[in-house]
């Protein structure tokens, strides 16, 4: 037969040396002491990779590699289980992290708050094109029950001051 077919191995054997291979966090560019690996948006654990044991060669790994990622536990958390629908929280956070001192648990915090907001948001269907058109997002908890009213209107300002910003750019 011919001796130039490519030469296949196991996807799970091209992951693992990836894995081996990276050192910083693709997204915040923290060395890594826990790394996760997140495939097509999603976390792939260690039991997952093993699970992908198609054969594959080298020019269909390349071809992966866009959509594959080493993160940190905080950044693949935040990219994997956001699912915003009205506030940029993605953006918002490489925001904090580039612009301001804040630490890692404040600013996961802020984004725990808006995505909270936006879940609410979404249940009661809130315009979408009066959310964008609002210059001022404070009004729009005012008919939002809420107990802790207070904490999220520190994070929408904080949301404001990133969209000033943005703005600004
Ligand atoms: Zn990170």
């Amino acid at each position: 037969m011919s001796g130039i077919l490519s030469k296949k191995r196991p996807l799970s054997r091209y992951l693992k040396d990836y894995k081996h291979s990276q050192t910083h966090c693709s997204q915040c560019g923290k060395l890594l002491d826990r790394m996760v690996l997140v495939f097509r948006g999603k976390i792939i654990n260690k039991n997952a990779i093993m699970r992908m044991d198609q054969p594959i060669d080298d020019a269909i790994w390349l071809s992966l590699q866009p959509e594959l990622a080493a993160q940190c536990r905080f950044c693949s958390e935040i990219s994997c289980k956001s699912h915003a629908n009205y506030f940029d929280i993605m953006a918002f956070k490489r925001y904090l992290f580039q612009h301001t001192e804040m630490n890692h648990s404040t600013i996961r915090e802020y984004v725990v708050r808006l995505r909270r907001l936006d879940e609410m948001l979404v249940v009661r269907d809130y315009p979408a094109e009066k959310f964008a058109s609002s210059s001022c997002h404070q009004h729009i908890i005012d008919g939002l029950p809420l107990v802790a009213h207070k904490t999220y209107r520190i994070a929408l300002r904080k949301y404001e001051q990133f969209l000033a910003w943005r703005r600004s750019c």
